[in-house]
């Protein structure tokens, strides 16, 4: 399966605050190549194994100097 927009609908929103998008719990589809606020493990869209990290105990913290 491949996208079909579905997606667009549970499209995350995006943070200004330098935090890295997996740390907001949302998970990237590579299929639809968009990030996505969704619960489950498989895209909702086109089925694919979404990329999520786990909540790491020693979170690289990056640092952006604006
Ligand atoms: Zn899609
Ligand atoms: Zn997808």
């Amino acid at each position: 399966m491949h996208c079909n927009g579905a997606c667009k609908n549970y499209k995350a929103k995006s943070f200004g605050n330098g935090l890295s998008r997996y740390d907001n719990g949302q998970k990237r589809c590579h299929e639809c190549e968009i990030f996505l606020d969704w619960e489950g493990l498989w895209c909702p869209c086109c089925g694919h194994l979404l990329r999520s990290k786990p909540r790491a105990k020693r979170a690289k913290v990056r640092t952006i100097t604006v």
